[in-house]
């Protein structure tokens, strides 16, 4: 119908956002609002890539249905799926997904003018991370910050290969979920304990940093449940007052939840279920120090190599936290602006 204008609308407004703050990456420091913004280097304001939306005719084909789901996945926020010939000699070398980086699911970070906003009593992540929790993290927001709309562009290596030297992941966005959110790796920033920012969490365990850049260090529950996933509703009785929340139940380990800026997937927590493109039961104790292993799945007919969200022996009521991944990247890492 308006969609297209209201494509337009949105990138107009996220261009002018990212005019008036915008740094090369923006990282994390939410735990502690009154610490001043590290740095704001003045970097290039990102320029759009995918200039007409959605454009998957140079997309190679073992990466068409993957990447298709960033188009489909998010019906209100744009996400845009193209590439980019960086070096003009008529060939893509990027994979690229535009984002604005905005959940299409519930968040008490939205600014209550959304109708996604929905209030959320912060005392319930003190029982869904119960084992984490030793009585001195902070049960409550984080700061003041709110999600605002970003303009982020990923591109990943139009053919992705393993890195014979690995590096580092940051502490920003290190990659995109389906939905165009970003993910953030398991870390906090140097300072914080991401066993505090845990605790900060939403309802969809995610949360905002200083800039308004909504993401996901853990698994996203709300995404796997928005994506056809399995998601259980835990709920506990204290003191009269119940708490309710959403819970992994082990069994999405072949459900594509994105991709990092190397270019390689990122599936659900390893689990019981994780089944190849054939339907046969996936060993993992393959999963590497990367937490990823290779293998076909229902999106790649060939085997690729791909990350798992990683399960740690932290937290959960009796179930483990799930980080998204590792310190490292198994690839070359593309880049990513915003
Ligand atoms: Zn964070
Ligand atoms: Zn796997």
């Amino acid at each position: 119908m308006n969609k297209f204008i209201l494509s337009f609308l949105v990138m107009t407004t996220t261009v002018i956002l990212s005019a008036c703050s915008s740094s090369e990456q923006k990282s994390e420091d939410e735990i502690s609002p009154e610490t001043p913004i590290a740095q704001e280097e003045s970097g290039d304001i990102s320029a759009t890539v995918c200039t007409s939306g959605t454009d998957l005719s140079l997309i190679p084909e073992n990466y068409l249905i993957a990447l298709e789901k960033y188009a489909l996945t998010n019906s209100e926020y744009s996400v845009y799926v193209c590439t980019e010939d960086a070096n003009n000699d008529g060939e893509a070398d990027y994979m690229v997904i535009e984002s604005t980086n905005l959940p299409e699911h519930e968040s008490v970070y939205f600014d209550e003018s959304n109708h996604h906003h929905k209030d959320f009593d912060f005392t319930t992540n003190q029982h869904k991370y119960d084992s984490v929790y030793n009585g001195t993290q902070r049960l409550g927001s984080a700061g003041n910050n709110k999600i605002e709309a970003q303009s982020i562009i990923m591109k990943m290596p139009i053919n992705p290969t393993s890195a014979n030297t690995k590096t580092a992941t940051s502490f920003a966005t290190i990659g995109l979920a389906l939905n165009g959110v970003s993910f953030f790796n398991e870390n906090a920033a140097p300072g914080d304990e991401i066993t505090e920012e845990l605790f900060t969490f939403d309802q969809c365990s995610g949360h905002p940093q200083q800039q308004g850049v909504y993401h996901y260090h853990v698994d996203p529950v709300c995404l796997i449940r928005d994506l056809g996933g399995n998601v259980n509703s835990e709920t506990i009785t204290v003191d009269n007052k119940t708490y309710q929340w959403l819970e992994d139940d082990g069994s999405n380990g072949s459900l594509l939840l994105g991709f990092l800026k190397d270019g390689f997937p990122v599936y659900g927590p390893v689990g019981n279920d994780e089944k190849d493109c054939s339907g046969i039961n996936i060993d993992t104790s393959t999963i590497d120090q990367y937490n990823g292993h290779s293998h076909c799945t229902a999106e790649f007919d060939s085997a690729i190599y791909h990350y798992h969200v990683k399960t740690a022996e932290l937290g959960g009521t009796g179930s483990p936290v799930f980080w998204i991944t590792n310190e490292y990247f198994y690839g070359i890492p593309g880049i990513i602006q915003q």
